[in-house]
């Protein structure tokens, strides 16, 4: 029946058992795919009225030469608040998009020297506050297949909360380089750190270690979600390794069949 999912497990018994257990999970994958839509759907629809609400507010913070604190203070406020929620729901989009990606990641080869200069700069913007040391160590001929605006969110997702979750004037190398086990990325900080019991839940969507802190430097909670996401595209996983008070290393490698060799071109 082509309108059923089922899930398969076998299982051996001695030499000469074998268990086959066939699990109907139509329902489970239906509702999951109700859920996808429903978020995507939603996102969609309150990204146009959010727009509004932000022009509206930046034209009226430009007109405005109202003495009063309080509206002062209270208009900053909406536009910071505005730009949250705008932000939030293109995390929530990019999300929706990678789920539902049937793209094929062996269709295109991405440059990542482009790819992490155009990071590096953003990066650089972000970092005026915070004046850190931050090193790219780029090989230059890795270049990969895979999806370009997928693989530029998760390096950029781990680089900025580097940023992000290092105090000011602290040391962040970004690596990306040939291994034996594929192409390697790498973000490593000298930030807080993060508590053992936190790593496993990291990449659930929303899970945050201090909500509170996390909220004031405006992430979504999305971001290490849609870094899992796009590295399971990639056939790939994120590695954490953190100590808390030394800093965190946040790594992945890509399999050896995602790199492109191109010595035909040279
Ligand atoms: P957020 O929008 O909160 O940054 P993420 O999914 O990107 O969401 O990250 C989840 C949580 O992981 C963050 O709230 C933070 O507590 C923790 N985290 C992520 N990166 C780092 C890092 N480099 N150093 C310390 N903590 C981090």
């Amino acid at each position: 029946n082509p309108s059923k999912t089922f899930e398969y497990r076998i299982m051996t018994y001695g030499e000469d058992q074998l268990l086959l257990i066939v699990r109907d999970v139509s329902r489970v994958s239906q509702l999951e795919e109700m859920r996808k839509d429903f978020v995507a759907n939603v996102s969609h629809e309150l990204r146009t009225p959010l727009t509004v609400i932000n022009g509206y507010l930046e034209v009226l913070t430009a007109d405005s030469n109202d003495e009063n604190p309080f509206v002062q203070k209270a208009m900053n406020e909406m536009g910071t608040q505005t730009k949250r929620m705008q932000a939030l729901i293109e995390d929530l989009l990019i999300l929706s998009r990678i789920e539902a990606s049937a793209e094929r990641i062996y269709e295109n080869t991405i440059n990542m020297t482009a790819l992490l200069k155009q990071v590096e700069t953003e990066a650089k913007t972000l970092n005026i506050d915070k004046q850190h040391n931050i090193s790219f160590k780029v090989d230059d001929e890795l270049r990969i297949f895979g999806v370009e605006t997928e693989m530029r969110s998760a390096c950029s997702n781990l680089i900025f909360n580097a940023i992000h979750y290092t105090p000011a004037g602290g040391n962040i190398k970004v690596l990306w380089k040939k291994r034996a086990g594929g192409a390697y990325f790498a973000v490593v900080d000298n930030g807080d750190g993060i508590e053992e019991k936190h790593l496993r839940r990291l990449t659930e969507r929303f899970y945050r270690v201090d909500k509170a802190r996390s909220r004031k430097t405006g992430g979504s909670g999305l971001g290490l979600s849609i870094v899992k996401h796009v590295l399971n595209h990639h056939n790939s996983f994120l590695n954490i390794e953190s100590k808390v008070g030394k800093g965190s290393e946040f790594s992945f490698i890509l399999p050896p069949e995602l790199i492109y060799e191109n010595s035909l071109d040279s």
